[in-house]
């Protein structure tokens, strides 16, 4: 009997995830649309294999890490951040095309920066990001209970 879940279908899931990974760096040296393209087929079906995990810290507590990890820079222009109040936490590869909530995917932005920041994303650093999250962390297959 088959499940939605089961362990065949992960593993067919992860494999094609590879694959479309390892399509999309075979594309890189084109960094053209067929790239572009390739690199958010691998982070939509990562995020299918790899559900993103839920914000633990509330809001305030992260801005204040992100503000020390960052040296109290902006994420996007890189110029100082003097009010805490007037910034965003922005997903650097958005959730549209797979972006999770865990801490590294996540920056501090001044408010204007964030609201500025185009919808696309560069393929490269989503390609890095999809690895990166890839190698990192175990797959939650089904376990017995
Ligand atoms: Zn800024």
């Amino acid at each position: 009997m088959d499940t939605a879940d089961g362990p065949d279908d992960a593993n067919a899931r992860r494999n094609e995830m590879e694959a479309l990974y390892e399509r999309a760096r075979a594309l890189e040296e084109q960094s053209g649309a067929a790239f572009t393209a390739a690199a958010l087929e691998a982070a939509e079906a990562l995020a299918g294999v790899m559900p993103s995990p839920p914000r633990r810290m509330v809001a305030a507590e992260l801005k204040i890490r992100k503000w020390e990890e960052q040296d109290g820079l902006c994420g996007i222009c890189g110029e100082r951040i003097d009010d805490l109040s007037a910034t965003d936490i922005d997903h650097i590869v958005p959730h549209t095309h797979g972006g999770g909530n865990e801490p590294v995917n996540l920056q501090l932005t001044h408010l204007g920066c964030n609201r500025r920041k185009r919808a696309d994303v560069d393929p490269l650093e989503l390609l890095d990001y999809v690895q990166g999250r890839f190698d990192n962390r175990p797959l939650r297959g089904p376990r017995p209970t």
